[in-house]
Order: structure tokens, then sequence, then C-alpha cells
């Protein structure tokens, strides 16, 4: 087969999943799935087996691809592979051409002949090709410790050269745990949290509760903003709007102050369970963190969470709070989040909130109100948004 018909290469190498045996199929299947959808704009052919998969793409999206490629969980590292025609002067003229691209003192040439109909041996080719190298670039060959590595694939169809690994995000594929809601604030903490759990294999729905009039447009709006910036490594992300303003105003009115947070955070929880079971979430994630905050030590934490039996998953509750902003800068989150907006939270903390509830307690004051009414009538004026680009928002940043 010629040159020309041959695409470029992208070769993945999977991540973790590899040491899975049992489920292996199952991960590179939904990795497989990622990728299709997320390169749904591009001309390109997938195919796949136990250790790798290779995507054929047009030489000019190679770039754009790679980039998607980077945020994608699941993947060890991506390889761009250049074709060329299965013969010695071919592959010696493509060879120096990459590698007078690069910045190197040392290198070894690495060849795996997939086609054994080729006839020169493995060890014999590298040190032609090595040869041919050293003859017009000042280096040297170090077989143990290589600045670069050139690999040469001979395969049926043609031979792939390629150089360089680039680093993938590691992880499992999005989806292959399931569903998980995610507390979404528009704070730094809950859209790090979101992150996380992607990592590990979770798909997420994300629940933002607003107070509207006493929370704003804008607030509610950064937080579709990060979501929009979280579904980079997702592709589907959708933000559940809950309306909570009248559950806000019955515990301000009848709760007493100290427990206003607590019982905020517990009929939140209750809301996150209840409409998490409806659209087939496994468990609930959010950003606390221990000790962040009053309702975050642990006594707080333990009479929140008596309201669910979901499991609730606080990827962020060790790191400390330099180390979730570090995240944040990473993933692209934090110069949104540090926009001023107020949330719900802190439009309605009290002076003193109480670091220690008591569970008797705030059983008790929450049954001042009729609680349970509220939430029926809160879930069901849950608005959906699937549509995360706000073209408005912009010209708030
Ligand atoms: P920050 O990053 O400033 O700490 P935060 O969003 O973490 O902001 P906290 O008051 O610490 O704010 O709230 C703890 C967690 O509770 C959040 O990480 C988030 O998961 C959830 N949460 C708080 N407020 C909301 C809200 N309005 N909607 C959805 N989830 C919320
Ligand atoms: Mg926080």
């Amino acid at each position: 087969m010629k040159i020309k018909n041959m695409k470029h290469l992208i070769l993945i190498k999977y991540g973790e999943l590899t040491t899975k045996k049992a489920n292996r199929k199952v991960f590179i299947n939904m990795l497989a799935r990622n990728i299709e959808l997320l390169l749904k704009d591009f001309n390109f052919k997938l195919n796949k087996d136990r250790v790798r998969m290779y995507i054929e793409v047009e030489e000019h999206d190679i770039s754009l691809v790679v980039e998607k490629l980077k945020n994608v969980f699941g993947i060890h590292s991506i390889v761009v592979c250049y074709p060329v025609n299965t013969n010695t002067d071919d592959i010696k003229e493509k060879a120096l051409s990459l590698l007078k691209e690069k910045k190197f003192n040392t290198f070894k040439v690495a060849t795996k002949r997939a086609d054994k109909s080729f006839p020169i041996p493995s060890m014999e080719f590298n040190n032609m090709i090595g040869g041919h190298i050293l003859k017009n670039i000042n280096c040297k060959v170090d077989v143990h410790h290589p600045d670069l590595l050139l690999q040469i694939e001979i395969r049926r169809e043609g031979t792939y050269l390629y150089t360089e690994e680039i680093p993938g995000l590691g992880g499992y594929p999005v989806g292959i745990q399931g569903k998980g809601m995610l507390m979404l604030s528009g704070g730094i903490d809950s859209p790090v949290a979101g992150y996380m759990a992607l990592k590990r294999g979770v798909d997420i729905e994300c629940l933002y509760f607003e107070s509207p009039p006493h929370t704003s447009i804008e607030a509610k709006n950064k937080v579709i903003s990060l979501a929009n910036i979280m579904n980079q490594y997702s592709g589907h992300i959708k933000v559940h709007v809950v309306p909570f303003t009248k559950i806000q105003e019955a515990i301000y009115k009848n709760v007493p102050d100290s427990y206003i947070i607590t019982i905020m955070r517990r009929m939140m929880y209750r809301i996150a369970e209840e409409y998490g079971k409806k659209v087939k979430c496994k468990i609930i994630i959010n950003g606390e963190s221990i000790g962040q905050v009053a309702s975050q030590t642990l006594t707080s934490m333990a009479v929140i969470n008596e309201v669910t039996n979901m499991p609730v998953i606080r990827p962020v509750a060790c790191l400390d709070k330099l180390e979730i902003i570090e995240i944040s800068k990473k993933i692209g989150t934090y110069e949104t989040s540090i926009l001023p907006f107020e949330d719900c939270c802190t439009i309605f903390l009290p002076k003193h909130p109480v670091i220690n509830p008591e569970l008797v307690k705030a059983k008790e004051y929450e049954n001042y109100f009729d609680y349970k009414m509220l939430i029926e009538e809160c879930i069901s004026n849950i608005e959906v948004i699937t549509d995360l680009k706000l073209d408005h928002y912009s010209d708030l940043l």
C-alpha cells in the first residue's frame, strides 16, 4: 500500500484500566465511546485492541485532536505516529527529518516488526537507521537512558515512526462507574470535587441551589459556566437548578440562627438524594473539606449526613485549600470560581453558626415548618439546563 493511502495515526496507551483484567473490555469500550463522542466533528477512524487504541486522522487535524484527547480520562499517553512507505531509504529520510526538529544529545532506535515479511532483522535495522542519524546529526547513541527514543513500527500497511509520548490524564473512562450527583456551587471546591470524581470514572450531573432574588442571575450563570468548563472532561454534563428560596426563607424564619446552616444543608442533602435517585445517580458528591467552615467539622458532617443513606463522596475532604486551588487552576475553573457573586450559603450565613450541632436539636428545629411539602414542591420545579454555552456570560468575565 502506498503512503498516500496512509492516514496519520494517533496511538493511545490505556491508563489504569489495563490492570483490571475482568473488566478490561468494558473499560476499553467505554473509553472508545467517550473518544468517539468527543471527536464527532472530525473525520477519523478508531481501531482498538487489548493494549492500545489507534485513531486515524487527517494530518491537518492532528494537533486539535491531540488537544481534545488530553482531556480524556482513561488515557495513559498519546503518541502521534508519522506514516512512511516501508522501504529503507524512505524510513531513513523520514527518521532524519523528524529528529532534525528535536533537541537531544543522545538517542536510541527501537524497531518493532509487526510485519515479519520485512527482510531486515530489528537489531540490524536499528543500527542502519541509527548510523544514518549519527552521520547527519551531531549526537550519540545511548541504549540505556537516551534523551530521545525513536520508535519504528513496521506494519503490513506501511511503517510508522514516532518519538514522543504526550502524557494523558490517567484515571478511568468517564461513565464506567455510573452516575453521581455533584452539588455544584460557585466556589472553588465543588468543581474540583467534580473533576476528581470524573477522574475515577463517575459521570456527573450537577445540582445547584439558587435563591432568587437573594441570589443573582450572575451567580447562576457562574455555576453554569463552571459546569461548562468541567464539561471538557465529560461532554454531557447537565445542570439542575433547584429553586431553593422558599425553603431558605422558611429556615430563616423558623430556625434559631446558629442552626440555620445545619438545617439548610440537611435540606440540600435530602433534595440531592431524592432527585438524584430520580435521575439515576448512585452517589452524592460535594466539595466539603474537613474543618474548612463550621458546617464541615466532623460533628457537623455527621449531623448533616444523617438525612441520607446515599453514599456521600467528598473528594477534597482531606486536601488543604492551597492544594484545592492548585487543582482548580490546573483544570481551568479557578478564574471563574473567584468571581465575586454571592451564593445562597453566604447570603444567609449567621454570625455564629454552631460548630458542634446536636442531632436532636436539628431534628426538632426542622419540624418547626413543613419541610416535606416544600421539598416536594422544590423538586417538581427543578430546571434542567443541557446547553451550557452562555453567550451573554462572556461579558461578565
Ligand atoms: P468555597 O470554595 O468558597 O469553599 P464552596 O462552594 O465549597 O465554596 P461551602 O460553603 O464550603 O462552599 O459548601 C460546601 C459544599 O456544599 C460545596 O462545595 C458544594 O458541594 C455544596 N454547596 C454549597 N452551596 C451550594 C449551592 N448553592 N448549590 C449546590 N451545592 C452547594
Ligand atoms: Mg468549601
